[in-house]
């Protein structure tokens, strides 16, 4: 990572004033759901920052939450942060690890007068609020004696009141600019069994309230989040100063990545599952950690990725194409080759006497990767695309092909002789072997597999699930207007059938992209990964400010 960004900056100014004894960061997912892309970013830039300065990042379950949070979230996040090759700071860490601390501190603030139990219902709380243009009102509640708030709140503990009739609200400003300020809640009742705690608590403290208290029990040096905080960081800082804690740690903000054609929240995901119109966190066309890892992304190339991203407070969007180049790079150097056809048509050399072995490394640049053997038999399959035929071919039209020579890859020249029909659909190709041949010539090359090496194979296609660059700006689920309707897309053809023999998942089907191998019930499925096709000028329109 370039490490002249600003995060960077303040770390080396704390080191140099020896303001913290030890870096230390931390990722703090809130497993409500599963990771994607944009925080892989996060995850890289806490664990590289730990790692750049000799310190340390924590991982924290953010489950303060008991309605939201679920084991299996808990369980994929773990999988996808080890997967992409990170270890934590010893223990997981979980934020109602410190449920007594938070209450304990809860206790201070409201005997320093800074918080009180509110009996107004929540609408009549967002009402009193305010917004931009009004100021707050105060709570006819919030000036209650210290006693009273004390044992309100430990019967709100044991359960006396019912959910959202009463919370734990701090006394700040109800007129502040900042709307944040305007006397947050601390704590609420959620009458929900906690994963961890099971039914020791019934109320539980905001994300506002426990994150910043989390951080200092962990000593943490930086907490990095994104943009959406900043307004935040100011009641992060109040709690702080205000209930006697000495390690304070401070917040820094960075912009959220974005992807064209794609979103990276998990709300947004969440209601893809939910309107069943993918049906699992790791679809192959999300970019979640699991979709993503699920369609052939290599933890490599969403790493190098991330590094090319840097820090900054700039709001952007990324071209998709930024991220294909790194995967496309990556898979190149893994991938042996082999030749599949996607719109098979048949094609017999009529003058072949016995069949031809051809030896061929598996990889250009890579011998370890080894060699396999094909052979040219009598029958082959070719690619419709090759010889121009597609469906609105003018079928007078097909004269015009015979005596075209092509050359068949790593094999022979072949011209057409004859093009047999069947009810006007195309049967097969005759054609010949060219025995004398202008060896200076160049010839159009086409990919082919003999019809007695070859497996019938699904081909499937992703495409992106949504038609529109932009679509993050929609915060309703206006998203959904843009989807993309047909972003599966399903052919049977051949492949080689040496791909059997080699243990490799991933293959570069020569001229076609690269593929991930699937073999379900004795049936291959190879799944596109991504096109050969590198988009060149990409960072000149990789980031677009919004
Ligand atoms: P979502 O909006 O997808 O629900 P979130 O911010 O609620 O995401 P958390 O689990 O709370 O998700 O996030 C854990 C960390 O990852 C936070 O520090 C958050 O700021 C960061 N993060 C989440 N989304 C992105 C993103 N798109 N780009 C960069 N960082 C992100
Ligand atoms: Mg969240």
């Amino acid at each position: 990572m370039n490490n002249k960004n600003f995060i960077y900056k303040k770390i080396n100014e704390d080191i140099k004033n020896k303001k913290y004894k030890k870096i230390i960061t931390r990722f703090a997912p809130e497993p409500n759901g599963y990771l994607h892309i944009g925080h892989a970013k996060s995850i890289f830039i806490n664990f590289e920052i730990a790692k750049y300065y000799n310190g340390i990042c924590n991982l924290r379950f953010d489950d303060t939450n008991p309605n939201t949070i679920k084991k299996k979230y808990i369980n994929s996040i773990i999988k996808d942060i080890k997967w992409l090759g990170y270890k934590w700071n010893k223990k997981i860490k979980y934020a109602s690890d410190y449920f007594d601390k938070y209450y304990y501190y809860a206790l201070i603030l409201i005997k320093k007068k800074l918080a009180y139990i509110d009996e107004l219902p929540i609408k009549k709380i967002k009402k009193y609020r305010g917004n931009f243009k009004k100021k707050g009102k105060n709570s006819p509640f919030r000036n209650r004696s210290i006693k009273d708030n004390i044992i309100l709140f430990k019967k709100m503990k044991k359960g006396f009141f019912s959910e959202k009739k009463i919370c734990l609200r701090a006394k700040i400003n109800m007129e502040a600019k900042n709307i944040i300020l305007r006397d947050p809640i601390l704590y609420r009742i959620k009458y929900t069994k906690h994963i961890k705690t099971k039914n020791k608590w019934c109320i539980y403290p905001t994300y506002d309230f426990a994150h910043c208290i989390a951080d200092s029990i962990e000593k943490v040096s930086h907490s990095l989040c994104t943009l959406e905080f900043q307004n935040n960081k100011i009641l992060y800082n109040w709690i702080l100063n205000n209930i006697n804690i000495k390690h304070k740690p401070e917040q820094y903000e960075f912009s959220r990545l974005n992807i064209t054609n794609n979103i990276t929240s998990k709300r947004k995901i969440n209601i893809l599952i939910k309107k069943k119109i993918i049906n699992k966190w790791n679809d192959p066309r999300l970019m979640t950690i699991s979709g993503m890892r699920n369609k052939g992304y290599t933890n490599k190339s969403i790493l190098d990725f991330c590094k090319s991203l840097g820090i900054s407070k700039q709001e952007s969007i990324i071209n998709i194409n930024v991220i294909k180049n790194f995967l496309r790079k990556d898979l190149d150097k893994i991938s042996p080759r082999t030749m599949g056809i996607i719109n098979p048509i048949k094609l017999i050399l009529t003058n072949i006497k016995k069949k031809k072995n051809i030896y061929i490394f598996n990889h250009p640049n890579n011998n370890n990767l080894g060699k396999r053997k094909i052979h040219l038999y009598k029958k082959i399959y070719i690619d419709k695309k090759d010889i121009n035929i597609n469906k609105n071919i003018k079928y007078n039209k097909l004269k015009l092909l015979i005596n075209n020579k092509f050359k068949l890859k790593y094999s022979e020249i072949i011209y057409i002789k004859n093009i047999i029909l069947n009810k006007k659909k195309i049967k097969y190709i005759k054609c010949k072997i060219l025995k004398k041949n202008n060896i200076k010539k160049k010839y159009k090359i086409i990919h082919w597999i003999s019809k007695k090496d070859s497996i019938k194979t699904k081909f499937i296609f992703f495409k992106y699930l949504f038609k529109k660059n932009n679509i993050i700006k929609n915060n309703n689920n206006k998203f959904l207007k843009y989807l993309n309707k047909k972003s599966i897309i399903k052919k049977i053809g051949y492949i080689n059938k040496d791909i059997l023999n080699n243990k490799n998942k991933i293959f570069q089907l020569e001229r076609e992209g690269y593929f991930k191998k699937k073999i379900k019930n004795n049936n291959i499925i190879f799944r596109k990964i991504i096109s050969l096709k590198k988009k060149h000028n990409i960072y000149k329109i990789w980031k677009k400010k919004i």
